[in-house]
């Protein structure tokens, strides 16, 4: 079957649209630590989304599995394919294709990385306000397929709150033209919240319209120290009050994240001392430059004048505020200092106000199991998303019993077992901790009636 049905392919497409075996590279097989693990049947690469259509009408047809492929930035092995599957790329649908300042959108196809999208905008004097670490690898697609979250999420919301519109290809090849660019559009169930999110196991995202907001002209950061996490939280609620929609990001960074990035990272400088028990990156943006300066001396001031914070410092320049930026975006580089197969990250939703009791509370537990075993904890602290990662170097074998802690920890937090990254394959099993089983069957109910031969992304999320 299988080489018939490659030969297939390869018709209904150009001849360098569809690789197969010693001609699919490495890169579409590769897993986190970065090793080619199994080759797919074949990779196709389709340049519109007719041919995407034609693709999956085949593979619906001939019942043959398929992973889509954006950026391969994932961390929950979603977009990994199997053996017995065709990876589809989106990579040559890359473009994007239109801004639209009167309607304040642009519109990317699905392969389209991140920053290209960034970029083309900002020359409008727009942003497009996703903006997450892997901005120059992540496609929109994935980013869509997997709701993508990121630093900006406390102003803008997350990707579902920055589309307007979806084109989508379903399993048996339908296109759902859906490239609308109302904000306001109550004709019947909105379909497109279907795809955001899902991880494609419902369909292939292939073009998008996005919001695009005028770029703010001033952007200022503080990087504050402080005793304790009671304190990030109250200047929280502070810069809430003081700033309101000026405030564009607040992160939150326990002791080991700060010093460890500032100690193994190259090209990082911390303007204050790394011995402090938590410390806050807090971002304010606006158009008026004078009020945005005044506005973060005065919560500064105020913040001071209540004993929240031990040392601060504020940016006085572009270089400097992105070199306080380079501390938190530094996370990929951090976990790539330690050995891939003894850490594990976590990306969870907790209450903002147990978040330091969660933290105590893994690194107290994980001793149980390897005394030497800690944790490296940061995060976006004001949506209540804690990003967490253990290292037991001592003892790589018990991987599994660290992850079934952790998410039993935070099970009984009430937390979410993903607040961004979303659950693919490797969160597949602890799905039921943060969800009802109700609510997984009412998923498989979706999955059945739009993939009734599942062959879209088949096993992630969940199986059938
Ligand atoms: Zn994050």
């Amino acid at each position: 079957m299988a080489h018939g049905f490659i030969d297939q392919l390869g018709k209904m497409l150009d001849k360098s649209s569809v690789l197969a075996g010693a001609d699919i590279d490495e890169r579409y097989h590769r897993d986190l630590a970065g090793k080619a693990v199994a080759k797919p049947l074949a990779v196709v690469r389709p340049r519109t989304t007719e041919q995407v259509s034609d693709v999956l009408r085949l593979c619906h047809h001939e019942k043959v599995p398929l992973t889509t492929q954006g950026g391969m930035t994932g961390l929950v092995r979603g977009a990994m394919p199997n053996a017995n599957e065709i990876v589809l790329s989106m990579e040559r649908m890359n473009a994007v294709e239109e801004v639209d300042a009167s309607a304040s959108v642009a519109i990317a196809q699905a392969g389209a990385p991140l920053d290209r999208i960034q970029e083309r905008v900002e020359r409008e004097g727009y942003i497009f306000p996703l903006d997450l670490g892997a901005r120059g690898s992540c496609t929109i697609g994935g980013n869509i397929s997997t709701n993508a979250g990121g630093n900006r999420v406390i102003r803008y919301g997350m990707t579902r709150d920055l589309i307007l519109g979806l084109e989508v290809v379903t399993a048996d090849g339908t296109v759902l033209h859906g490239l609308r660019k109302y904000l306001k559009n109550n004709t019947g169930i909105d379909l497109k919240h279907l795809f955001i999110g899902s991880e494609g196991v419902l369909g292939v995202v292939t073009r998008a319209v996005l919001r695009i907001v005028p770029a703010p002209t001033e952007q200022q950061v503080m990087l504050c120290a402080m005793d304790s996490f009671a304190k990030v939280s109250a200047l929280l609620g502070m810069a809430r009050q003081r700033l309101g929609g000026e405030l564009t990001a607040f992160e939150a960074m326990w002791n080991e994240y700060y010093r460890l990035t500032v100690e193994r990272v190259n090209g990082v400088v911390s303007p204050l001392p790394t011995h402090h028990p938590f410390y806050v990156l807090l971002e304010a943006s606006g158009n008026k430059a004078a009020r945005i300066h005044v506005d973060l001396e005065e919560l500064l001031e105020a913040a001071i004048g209540k004993s929240m914070i031990i040392d601060a410092t504020v940016s006085n320049s572009k270089a400097s505020a992105a070199a306080m930026w380079r501390i938190r975006d530094s996370t990929l580089e951090l976990s790539r200092s330690f050995p891939y197969g003894s850490r594990i990250g976590f990306d969870v939703s907790l209450p903002i106000c147990r978040m330091d009791e969660y933290a105590k509370m893994v690194r107290t537990r994980i001793k149980a199991i390897d005394v030497q075993a800690f944790a490296i904890v940061f995060g976006h602290a004001a949506d209540g998303n804690l990003h967490l990662e253990v290292h037991h170097e001592h003892t790589p074998d018990r991987r599994e019993d660290f992850e079934k802690l952790v998410y039993q920890i935070t099970g009984e937090f009430g937390g979410m077992i993903s607040a961004e990254h979303g659950i693919g394959v490797l969160k597949r099993p602890y799905l039921k901790i943060s969800r009802t089983q109700e609510e997984i069957e009412t998923m498989r109910t979706l999955k059945r009636a739009l993939d009734p031969n599942n062959i879209l992304n088949p096993g992630r999320i969940f199986t059938l």
